[in-house]
């Protein structure tokens, strides 16, 4: 270690971080982009405030006293200060490598603490245990207690806070649509090539519809599609909990169950930030205690080939679709997909080649929902404040559907749109693309 480094740095990685810290030059340019420092107009709700911050904590300046850990807590790791950055600030890893290492380890002991842990390490990666808590939550919702609940205004009698956390549970969709994707689905018409897709953790429970429009449109674009054996989770809720170990744990998981599938052109993702996670394993791994030359290799091998869905189909070029969808679309743009993997026009592009499709402009498209992973479960009045504005966006735009590419992003959306009871759909670009080829009869 240098002998020029702060005294709180311990480790190369450390040291990494705080580097990435000095490269801010303090100009401002972020503030803007920044939907916390927008809501609460603190400067240590903002990046610029936050790398400050982070900067004092490793040179022992700061002290990690409630308040500084709060703000550095309410960020949304949305990234949108990144791409406005003129230092090239990487601010997401400096937020993860902030919760594994500050926040995680000040948070006070106790029960909750113990489920948060539980969760963030075991959870995402036990498809029996998420299985057995979607049926509680559908016996919640159909029996009618959710309702009772609600309206008599017993959740809000005691408890606000668990009220609004109550909003944003997911609706379970019926068993039809929580069926698991075939291993693989043929291609229609001459091949282009043969893909794998990852059907994620949470999205098969909650958004399965998505995944098949998902196998469904590649196959009708003359992909083959494989899809892993073992369902494996990506490993960014984990990291978003500050569970840097068991987000690793999963990155292993997840190339070898996407290794074991055999010579594929691009292991694709319909999901916002389980692409971006996996366009980031060589880094996660390049910085694990430990990991050896060949299994760093091998993850950058793997993260390399990993494309967003829309952004493979615009690469390849979309063949004409078949079909039409007469409906007024707004695009919003999910954050890790926009700022994270710097893709924007490609689901605009797919949008665009649905014949009979409008599409609409949305105010401040590009900011951040509110789902920002788990933040509307851990800070469900500030992502409700985030919420309501955009909704109030939409309703202004005269859309009838909202377009978005992230499971978070689309429960989230969805909550927004009941709680101000618009007609309004929320749904992936690729299930438009879809409905259009059902209508034309495929
Ligand atoms: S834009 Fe970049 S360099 Fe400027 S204040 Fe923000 S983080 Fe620092
Ligand atoms: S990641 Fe998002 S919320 Fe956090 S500082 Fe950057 S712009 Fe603001």
């Amino acid at each position: 270690m240098s002998d020029l480094a702060p005294p709180h740095i311990r480790s190369r990685v450390d040291l990494i971080q705080y580097g990435r810290a000095l490269d801010c030059v303090h100009c401002g340019l972020c503030l803007p982009a920044c939907p916390t420092y927008d809501l609460f107009a603190r400067e240590g709700t903002g990046p610029r405030g936050r790398v400050y911050l982070m900067r004092g904590l490793a040179e022992g300046e700061i002290r990690p006293a409630p308040t500084v850990l709060r703000d550095l807590d309410l960020c949304l790791v949305c990234r949108a200060c990144e791409p406005v950055c003129p230092s090239g600030v990487r601010f997401g890893e400096m937020m993860e490598f902030c919760r594994a290492h500050i926040l995680e380890p000040a948070r006070p002991p106790g029960r909750g603490l113990r489920l948060r842990r539980f969760v963030a390490r075991h959870l995402f990666n036990r498809p029996r245990l998420l299985h057995a808590l979607a049926v509680l939550l559908l016996l919640y919702d159909r029996l009618g207690l959710r309702r009772l609940l609600c309206s008599y205004g017993v959740l809000e009698y005691f408890s606000p806070e668990l009220a609004l956390r109550d909003s944003f549970l997911p609706r379970i969709p019926r068993w039809s649509e929580r069926r698991r994707l075939p291993r693989r689905t043929a291609a229609r018409g001459a091949t282009r090539g043969r893909v794998a897709l990852l059907e994620g953790c949470v999205a098969p429970l909650l958004l399965g519809r998505v995944n098949h429009a998902t196998a469904r449109v590649l196959a009708e674009q003359g992909f083959e599609v494989l899809v892993p054996r073992r369902r494996t989770c990506c490993g960014a809720l984990s990291a978003h909990f500050g569970q840097l170990g068991a987000a690793r744990a999963a990155a292993r998981r997840t190339i070898a169950a996407f290794q074991a599938l055999g010579p594929i052109d691009a292991v694709l993702s319909n999901s916002a930030g389980c692409g971006a996670m996996m366009k980031d394993y060589g880094r996660l791994l390049e910085e694990a205690e430990g990991a050896s030359a060949a299994e760093v290799r091998a993850a950058h091998g793997f993260a390399a080939r990993v494309r967003d869905v829309t952004e493979f189909l615009a690469d390849q070029g979309i063949r004409p679709v078949p079909g039409r969808v007469e409906a007024r679309v707004a695009y919003a743009a999910a954050c890790h997909l926009a700022h994270a993997q710097r893709v924007t026009a490609a689901p605009l592009e797919l949008l665009r080649a649905v014949p009979g499709l409008e599409l609409v402009p949305l105010e401040r498209a590009d900011r951040c929902c509110g789902a920002g992973g788990l933040y509307n479960a851990l800070h469900p009045r500030e992502s409700l404040a985030l919420l309501e504005a955009h909704v109030e966006d939409l309703r202004r735009s005269g859309a009838d559907t909202l377009a978005t590419a992230n499971p978070g992003c689309l429960l989230q959306w969805r909550a927004g749109v009941e709680r101000a009871g618009l007609a309004v759909e929320v749904c992936h670009p690729v299930e438009l693309l879809d409905r259009a080829a059902r209508v034309a009869g495929r």
